[in-house]
Parts: structure tokens; C-alpha cells; sequence
């Protein structure tokens, strides 16, 4: 199937709003600009098998003491206000063509006769506008000798080089189009995000309402539901994974199956009906929702980043004007194709969400990995348990274990973190009463002796 066709019917199948659609790259448009485009370069003479022999030359310096060889230099300038937003630049490609002048008669064997004429007769009429400088970028198909950016470059023989500067319609309208409707799709996203982060707000809000532990007992129950949905939504890892087999950002093919796998693993382990609270039910609805939409952006994203590539590709096999490298890096600049949606909705929704219902993770002692009950905060922010801390300075430990600093003996009452202590009653008050067990038992033994739990037993 012909990539245009691929295309809109990647579009359809997608169902995504009309809006996006008339946004989307305009790949047929492009296609039948890119003809007038290639047309407009024959008609000169340099057509795509000339311009490849030119760049061809530019690797293989002439082996004699003939003049440098003649080659072209094509880049996309960008034209505007610096400071301001790349997307609102305009991009001006400039085809600059250095020809051979021989007492101001273009020679080369390379070109054909009518395209050494029309060459110099710019290059004789164009003398002022060729004054421009040459940027750095246009390296690549300049020959060496005429790096230095001079109009006119001396050589050995009589001859002198020339940039011609190739005045083209068509290859501008072309990027025009392009670069339009990339700051249109930049501008439909940026948009699109911003509606997302004020859902994600919102259902923070509702959500934290909702599950609120001092609200009851349904409320309570709740947000244990909650932190296990959490536990293995962040165990999907949808948009983004941070092991290191697979890291980085997922294409949306796989995020499409992560976020499968998150809601399939809710409903094995039945934890919607568990919700006992409608708020409760209806922001799992919104969080769902929430997820499905930035999919939708991410899925949009790609077809069209892959369409921009498609239609470079085929600019350069028509033209072998090698832009296809050079555009994604100017507009790179630019929030547009290849801005990071997906790690600024997940960053969100991980400080306005996910940190609504705390996770045990985060709260735990680094020693005993039980909850870090009571918390004591040393002078240099580190927090374990009390019960460890103990035993550490008992056995003359100074150092905290997690950044080597001389602490442990100086933790006083003032380090207790009675705030934190607070926090963890309320939200984890079952992990919290298990380690004031535990530690109780571990205290009895230290002083009763070993046998202290079989005999309390007995005792019963
Ligand atoms: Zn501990
Ligand atoms: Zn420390």
C-alpha cells in the first residue's frame, strides 16, 4: 500500500477528532508540491542524478593541481527573531551552487551547456546577492577551498569559483507547507496538553477529597484500593520504562499494550468493585480516560512524525538535495514533532496524582525495609527508624549508611520527626502497628532472651 493511503487510513482508524485531522500533514499536498519542486530543478539542468554527481565530487578531491571541484551547498536558514519560538521562524532553503568561472565563462564538463549558461549569467547578474555569508552548516557539500566563505576563491590555475545562489519557487512554497502545518500540530498539542494537566488537577483534587482517610472507614478502605491500582499502574510503566532493558520512552504500539496489561491486572484482581465509594469509581473512570487521551496524542504524534519522514525521504531521492537531516534538526528546536507530551503528562500526573495516595515505597527504612516507624530524621535529611538507629549506635556506628556522614551520634530527641510519624499513622496505619509490634517483640527478646516469644505463647 502507497504510504498516502497508509496514512489516511491510519487517520480514520483512529477515530480522532476532526480538528486533528485537518491538522495532520497534508502528505498529498506535499507529494504534488515535491513534483513542481523536481520539475522546477530539470528545467536548470540540475536535476537529482547532476546534484548526486556534484555531491559525489566533493568526497573525492581532484588528484592534480586543477581548481577545486565544483560542487553545491543546500541548507534550510532559519529566519526570524532570535529569542523567539522556533516554530514561528520562517525556514528558507537556499540552494548555493559554485560554478567555475574562466574569464567570466562558467566551464565544467559536468553540467550541461544550457546549465553552465544559465549558471553564469546568474552569477554575473547576481554579484551583490552572492555577497551573503555562508553558515556553518552548509559544510557538508562545500569544497574545501571554499570554506572561508569568500565570494571569489583564488586557485592555482586561471579559474575562479563562484556561489551562485539558485533563486527557487517551488522548493520554498514546499517548505513552507511542511513547516506550517508542524507548528500547527506543535500548537494542536501543546492545546491538547494543556486540557490534560487541568484533568489531572482536577482528579487529584477529587480524588484526594474522596480518599481523605479521616473521612471514614469506606474512605480508608479506599485508599488501600487505591495504592494497589497505583502500585501497578507504576509497575506498567505505560509511557515510560526505567529498567534498563528497555529504557526510555515506549513507542505507542507498546504503551498501547502496557496500559492493556494495567487495566487487565485490575479487573483479574477485581479492585473496581472494591471501590466503595461512587468518587472513587468515578475517578478510576477519569484516570482511564485521562491515559486514553494522551495515547491519542502520542499516537497522533507519530503518524505524523512519520509522515515528515516519508516525504523527505522521497524529497531527496527526487532532488538528492539530502534534507532529509537537516530538517528534523531545525525544527528540533522547536517544541513541535519531537516534544517530550508524554514525559510532562507523566510527571504530572505523578506529583498531582499518584502522590495523593502515598505509596509504602517511598516511606520505608533503607535498613530493615519495614516502614520507618518512628522516623527519625538525621542532620543530613536521611530518615530510618528509631529501632535501627538504636542498634547502630549501640554497636558505635557513626556513619549513616546512605551518604557516609558523621550523623548517627548526633541524633537527638530533635531528630524524632513527629510530623512524618503523624503521616504514616494516617495513611499507613496497619504497616504502622505491625512495626510497633514488631519492634516490641524484638525488645522483649533482646531483654527476656530468645525463648521470650515461645513462652509468652504458652503463657496464653
Ligand atoms: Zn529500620
Ligand atoms: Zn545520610
Amino acid at each position: 500500500m502507497k504510504f498516502a493511503q497508509e496514512f489516511r487510513k491510519a487517520l480514520q482508524r483512529e477515530a480522532f477528532p476532526q480538528k486533528w485531522v485537518d491538522c495532520a500533514i497534508p502528505y498529498g499536498q506535499l507529494k504534488k508540491c515535491l513534483k513542481k519542486v523536481t520539475k522546477e530543478l530539470q528545467e536548470i539542468g540540475l536535476d537529482k542524478e547532476t546534484l548526486a554527481r556534484l555531491a559525489a565530487d566533493q568526497h573525492q578531491p581532484s588528484s592534480d593541481n586543477a581548481p577545486a571541484d565544483l560542487g553545491f551547498s543546500y541548507h534550510l536558514d532559519v529566519d526570524g527573531v532570535k529569542g523567539k519560538a522556533a516554530e514561528s521562524a520562517r525556514l528558507r532553503p537556499r540552494l548555493t551552487v559554485f560554478i567555475h568561472l574562466e574569464d567570466g565563462v562558467a566551464v565544467d564538463a559536468k553540467l550541461s551547456p544550457s546549465t553552465r549558461d544559465f549558471l553564469q549569467k546568474l552569477a554575473l547578474s547576481n554579484t551583490k546577492a552572492t555577497d551573503s555569508t555562508t553558515p556553518a552548516d552548509s559544510k557538508l557539500f562545500m569544497p574545501p577551498a571554499a570554506s572561508s566563505g569568500d565570494q571569489e576563491i583564488p586557485s592555482s590555475s586561471a579559474t575562479n569559483i563562484r556561489q551562485v545562489e539558485v533563486p527557487l519557487v517551488f522548493d520554498a512554497e514546499f517548505f513552507e507547507i511542511l513547516q506550517n502545518d508542524v507548528s500547527n500540530i506543535g500548537a494542536l498539542q501543546k492545546e491538547e496538553q494543556a486540557k490534560l494537566e487541568g484533568q489531572i488537577v482536577a482528579l487529584g483534587e477529587q480524588l484526594g477529597k474522596a480518599v481523605e482517610p479521616s473521612r471514614g472507614r469506606k474512605a480508608k478502605s479506599d485508599l488501600d484500593v487505591w495504592r494497589q491500582i497505583f502500585e501497578l499502574y507504576l509497575e506498567a510503566r505505560v509511557f515510560f520504562s526505567s529498567r534498563e532493558s528497555d529504557h526510555g520512552a515506549r513507542t505507542t504500539t507498546q504503551a498501547v499494550d502496557q496500559l492493556k496489561w494495567f487495566q487487565d491486572q485490575v479487573v483479574q484482581r477485581k479492585l473496581i468493585p472494591k471501590l466503595k465509594l461512587g468518587a472513587s469509581q468515578t475517578a478510576f473512570e477519569n484516570f482511564v480516560s485521562i491515559n486514553s487521551a494522551l495515547l491519542a496524542i502520542l499516537k497522533f504524534q507519530e503518524i505524523n512524525r512519520i509522515a515528515v519522514t516519508k516525504i523527505l525521504k522521497k524529497f531527496d531521492k527526487r532532488t538528492s538535495l539530502g534534507v532529509s537531516s537537516t530538517f528534523p534538526v531545525v525544527v528540533r528546536s522547536g517544541r513541535s514533532l519531537t516534544s517530550s507530551v508524554a514525559q510532562d503528562v507523566c510527571a504530572q500526573m505523578s506529583t498531582e496524582l499518584i502522590s495523593v495516595v502515598p505509596q509504602l515505597d517511598d516511606y520505608l527504612c533503607p535498613i530493615c525495609f519495614a516502614i520507618a516507624y518512628w522516623p527519625v530524621k538525621l542532620h543530613c535529611q536521611h530518615v530510618f527508624c528509631s529501632r535501627c538507629l538504636v542498634k547502630m549506635s549501640r554497636k558505635n556506628e557513626r556513619h549513616c549508611p546512605l551518604c557516609r556522614s558523621d550523623t548517627i551520634m548526633l541524633a537527638g530527641l530533635e531528630n524524632f520527626d513527629a510530623d512524618r510519624a503523624a503521616f504514616l499513622r494516617k495513611y499507613f496505619p496497619k504497616e504502622v502497628k505491625e512495626k510497633i509490634r514488631a519492634n516490641e517483640r524484638e525488645r522483649n527478646q533482646e531483654i527476656f532472651g530468645p525463648a521470650h516469644d515461645s513462652l509468652h505463647c504458652c503463657i496464653m
